[in-house]
């Protein structure tokens, strides 16, 4: 299995990087983890295919996660002239929050057939979800974004995948991260401590209870990117957009 690291910046371009999407290739599947806004063009830019994707799993309902919906679903419509079905899968009212994103953008666009099986499912609290060969369990986390927000928890081809999503410090992250082949942790700061975002500084001093067997950080802002070099590479791996890892 493989995965792509499409984009790993925060909200706001911090570095030049695009916003928040995983490409994972697995045997069975091929599927992203987040959307954000900038979506489309990072796949453009490492080759990788929108027509290939079965399914798209949001964290949370922020335009950084899930804002790029608007645009695959218009060129899967228009230009890569999709014919797979999609499943998109999201918090309560997902559904609602990308017709209402994609028609402030595009009016009209979501009235006509896509041409293409659309299907949205939502999430519920620690219920595993069973989608073309991933089986998804959604964790509540602490990120205020209209609807709940989660870290993920993907068992696909035998190995586990976590994501924490956008989340400040919760406990059930030592669940979710728990045993992972790979843990994907938000780290919007370095060392400032926030109710809604992640620290290096108080994921290192979780480090030894996460128990996963590689962390990757993502969605920096400028602080930890200026901080960068200060990372425990014995423990961390860093994103970086265009980044492959093999699970
Ligand atoms: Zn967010």
């Amino acid at each position: 299995m493989r995965l792509t690291i499409i984009g790993c910046g925060d909200a706001f371009g911090a570095g030049g990087r695009l916003q928040t999407s995983f490409h994972v290739r697995s045997a069975q599947t091929v599927f992203l983890i987040d959307c954000g806004a900038s979506t489309l063009i990072g796949m453009r830019r490492l080759k990788l295919d929108p027509n290939e994707i079965d399914a798209v799993f949001v964290t949370h309902l922020h335009g950084d996660h899930f804002g790029g919906l608007p645009w695959f679903l218009i060129d899967g419509q228009y230009v890569s002239k999709r014919k797979r079905p999609l499943i998109v899968t999201g918090p309560r009212g997902i559904e609602a929050r990308y017709l209402m994103a994609a028609e402030a953008l595009y009016p009209g666009s979501t009235t006509n057939d896509p041409g293409f099986e659309l299907v949205f499912q939502e999430y519920e609290e620690q219920r595993p979800l069973d989608v073309g060969g991933v089986t998804v369990t959604p964790f509540e986390v602490k990120h205020p974004s209209g609807a709940p927000p989660y870290a993920l928890r993907f068992a696909v081809d035998g190995k586990t995948i976590a994501f924490t999503g956008d989340t400040g410090w919760v406990d059930v992250l030592y669940e979710v991260a728990q045993g992972a082949d790979l843990f994907i942790s938000e780290c919007f700061q370095y060392d400032v401590t926030l109710p809604i975002h992640l620290d290096y500084a108080t994921i290192d001093a979780n480090y030894a209870r996460l128990g996963a067997k590689r962390v990757l950080l993502t969605h920096m802002g400028e602080a930890m990117l200026s901080a960068k070099t200060r990372v425990d590479q014995s423990r961390y791996l860093v994103a970086e957009d265009g980044m492959t890892l093999e699970l």
